[in-house]
């Protein structure tokens, strides 16, 4: 995903807008009942979860709001709208930034490292205090698996133009990097130019200290660790799959944004889809495996924590299904 200044001015624009209405009993009065705004700062979130013997920490580096009339291809307003209507949203809808934190034997490990100060103060670049709640620091941190290097992956990698996880390792698809770091694919493609110049100013600070491990088709790419490419999205685009003691979590990547718009019409598109049709087709292949096998995802833009369950619609399509808050003692 990618956030333009212009989505964050019309955003800040309209709760200006509701705020301004509400103020003067005479607007109040002429207009509508202005929707409520629900923005609302929280503390940095962290939620736990246990994959056999790996404790997992979904991290929130914050939320961003989307608007799905400019982001969206292959439906209609009319079209996404009735599909959000049937989860009482409107338009613009928020989407949040997850991260996770994996305590494998003698390794930390994060998969993807929210905007960091990419999307400016306020939004985003929560994760390193989300961390620090439970008790990890930065240099702490051994492995960074980024899912794909837009900037809200690979944001946190950087701060003030230096590596802020001093003794990682990131590892990455190798197309991603490849791709990113030609110049050339921006005038062939068309893709914003600022893909390419984030994904440089991200990545090059571990390039250059020799910190970057990139890989290609299916590997393992840390003990109980698989990654694998799954080209649409960007062409380096990446899922790792964490096993422990016959239990499974996949952390998906970008495969899905909108969750009221894409599992129950799985056709439908972002902006920020460098190869639409590979979005469309790995989401499809992915939705239908995930239906049948039942395995448990990380989901980086689906309501915090991102972590959930893909279940065959009646109808057609598909429905997420969120874990359950659990917050109790162990046995
Ligand atoms: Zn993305």
């Amino acid at each position: 995903m990618h956030l333009s200044r212009k989505i964050h001015l019309t955003a800040a624009l309209s709760v200006i807008a509701a705020s301004l209405s509400f103020a003067s009993p005479i607007a109040a009065a002429a207009a509508p009942a202005p929707t409520p705004s629900h923005v609302t700062a929280q503390l940095p979130n962290t939620y736990d979860i246990q994959v056999g013997d790996v404790r997992v920490t979904a991290l929130s580096d914050g939320s961003v709001p989307q608007d799905l009339h400019q982001l969206l291809h292959r439906t209609t307003n009319a079209h996404t709208d009735e599909l959000i209507a049937l989860n009482l949203q409107t338009n613009p809808v928020e989407a949040s930034l997850n991260a996770f934190l994996l305590r494998l034997p003698g390794r930390l490990v994060l998969v993807d490292t929210g905007s960091g100060q990419f999307f400016g103060p306020g939004n985003g670049g929560k994760l390193l205090d989300a961390l620090a709640r439970v008790g990890v620091q930065p240099d702490q941190v051994s492995d960074v698996l980024i899912t794909h290097a837009h900037d809200d992956h690979s944001g946190g990698l950087v701060k003030d133009g230096k590596r802020v996880f001093l003794n990682a390792t990131v590892h990455v698809g190798k197309a991603d990097v490849d791709f990113f770091f030609d110049n050339a694919n921006q005038a062939r493609t068309g893709y914003d130019k600022s893909y390419f110049e984030i994904a440089q100013a991200t990545l090059k600070p571990y390039l250059d200290a020799g910190k970057v491990k990139t890989f290609t088709g299916k590997q393992e790419i840390l003990p109980g660790v698989t990654g694998e490419i799954h080209t649409g999205h960007t062409p380096g685009s990446a899922f790792y799959t964490l096993e422990s003691r016959g239990e499974r979590l996949i952390f998906v990547g970008d495969i899905v944004h909108v969750a009221a718009v894409q599992f129950p019409d799985p056709t439908v598109t972002i902006t920020y889809d460098l190869d639409e049709d590979g979005a469309v087709r790995v989401r499809a292949q992915t939705f239908a495996a995930l239906a049948q096998s039942r395995d448990l995802i990380a989901v980086p833009h689906l309501p915090f924590p991102g972590l959930g369950h893909v279940r065959t619609r009646q109808g057609g399509g598909y429905d997420w299904v969120p874990v359950t808050y659990t917050d109790r003692a162990g046995q």
